[in-house]
């Protein structure tokens, strides 16, 4: 087990002054004990790729919450082929799951932010720390121009919230343009759904597309209403 401290967090980090040397770096000190967390986004497509590039041995978590779109499914395949990866794809309890639709309904998000969190909470928050206690890092595709939650993001962080392990954002000062001039130069697959007007990549209840103009994440838990927070609970570290 490798824990960093915040003074050799604040040592590295000035050193990390692109993705990829951020990739390389992680993967070198880390690996095989870090794993990229992905939902199949476009920042995800892009962080595999320059992954891929680095060694094809990488480690890549996703959620399968049970609840995501047909498209989501295929995108993973599409993934696996393209650059001779394997995803392991994470589960939620059944038994938790079962519970708590037989108490509060099959499509219990829609009925109150309580059993809204509550299901993020079974389905994606519990299964991700799991996931995650066995490794020393974890990478995400966040960008701090994505939510307000995420403005205090940097590049390596310690992750209070999962053991203290620590998380890797090498995309974090890239705009949304950024991205997808990434993604078109490379001929990086994307999830279609992003051709739809969706800007993320979510459970296929809860995510939609959003006009032009909308924000980052207006396509989820849109029935709430608000703005700003549109977090699950995954990277809620930044003061949500
Ligand atoms: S996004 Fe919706 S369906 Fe998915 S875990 Fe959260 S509340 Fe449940």
């Amino acid at each position: 087990m490798r824990r960093f401290t915040q003074a050799e967090v604040d040592e590295v980090a000035p050193r990390l002054r692109t993705p990829q040397e951020a990739l390389a770096w992680a993967l070198g000190e880390l690996h095989p004990r870090i794993a990229k967390a992905s939902s199949l986004g476009a920042e995800d497509s892009v962080i595999i790729h320059m992954m891929a590039a680095i060694r094809r041995d990488v480690r890549l978590i996703t959620l399968d919450t049970g609840r995501l779109n047909e498209e989501t499914y295929a995108m993973m395949a599409t993934m696996e082929k393209r650059y001779g990866v394997r995803f392991e794809v994470v589960y939620p309890d059944a038994r938790e799951v079962s519970d708590m639709v037989n108490a509060r309904g099959i499509n219990l998000f829609y009925e109150s932010v309580e059993n809204r969190v509550m299901c993020c909470g079974v389905r994606k928050v519990d299964p991700l720390r799991r996931a995650l206690a066995g490794l020393d890092a974890w990478i995400t595709g966040i960008r701090s121009e994505q939510t307000e939650n995420r403005r205090g993001a940097s590049v390596l962080e310690i992750d209070a919230r999962n053991g203290g392990i620590l998380k890797v954002n090498p995309l974090v000062s890239w705009t949304r343009d950024d991205v997808w001039s990434f993604i078109r130069e490379n001929g990086i697959p994307y999830h279609p759904l992003l051709d739809r007007g969706y800007r993320s990549i979510g459970c296929e209840p809860c995510t939609r597309a959003v006009p032009e103009g909308g924000g980052e994440r207006d396509g989820r838990w849109w029935w709430e209403g608000g703005a700003g927070g549109k977090e699950c609970g995954l990277h809620m570290e930044h003061g949500a």
